[in-house]
């Protein structure tokens, strides 16, 4: 507590959802550990990971849960969910399919854990510039419309990476403190 001057403990937990494939595992391996695996399968997801960062001056423990795969078979359980004050909502900006279902996780969140928790919508694969069949323009259309943030991002290349998981664990900071 703040009297004796120790730290205050903020552990928050944040999932990643989104269809398979989309790079979810390598967010978070470049993200907790900067690796990237270029022919991933779905096996290399841990169950989560935990990432300190400090926001305004206060350790924040990120708990990162990732799906190892489940969604492949629709089985990410309620246990998964529980719990969690944040999300990130992954598509691949190169494949429509993976957006077209954004509204389906957001259903499945909503169903299993608080209505308020802190959605980040996250456009992957923003290096595949070549292969892009859904634009910025559409992912922050969407993402204004159901109240989440947004941003694109490359697990390759590194970028916005560190910016996604900042802004969600920012964002469920403010609205605690
Ligand atoms: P998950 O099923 O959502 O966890 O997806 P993975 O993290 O396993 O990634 C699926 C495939 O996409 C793998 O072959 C990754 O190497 C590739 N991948 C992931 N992120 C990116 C990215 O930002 N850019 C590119 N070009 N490929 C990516
Ligand atoms: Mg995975």
């Amino acid at each position: 507590n703040s009297e004796d001057g120790q730290a205050e403990d903020y552990l928050f937990k944040i999932v990643l959802i989104g269809d398979s494939a989309v790079g979810k595992s390598n967010l978070l391996a470049r993200f907790a550990r900067d690796e990237f695996y270029p022919n991933s399968k779905s096996t290399i997801g841990v169950e989560f990971q935990t990432q300190k960062l400090n926001i305004d001056g206060k350790e924040i423990k990120a708990q990162i849960w990732d799906t190892a795969g489940q969604e492949r078979f629709r089985a990410v359980t309620s246990a998964y969910y529980r719990g969690a004050v944040g999300a990130l909502l992954v598509y691949d900006i190169s494949r429509r399919q993976t957006f077209d279902s954004v509204g389906r996780w957001l259903n499945e969140l909503h169903t299993y854990s608080d209505m308020n928790v802190i959605t980040v919508l996250v456009g992957n694969k923003s290096d595949l510039k070549d292969a892009r069949e859904v634009s910025a323009a559409e992912g922050k259309t969407l993402a204004e419309a159901q109240g989440l943030f947004f941003m694109e991002t490359s697990a390759l290349d590194s970028s916005n990476v560190a910016a996604a998981f900042r802004t969600v664990v920012k964002e469920i900071y403010g609205v605690l403190k």
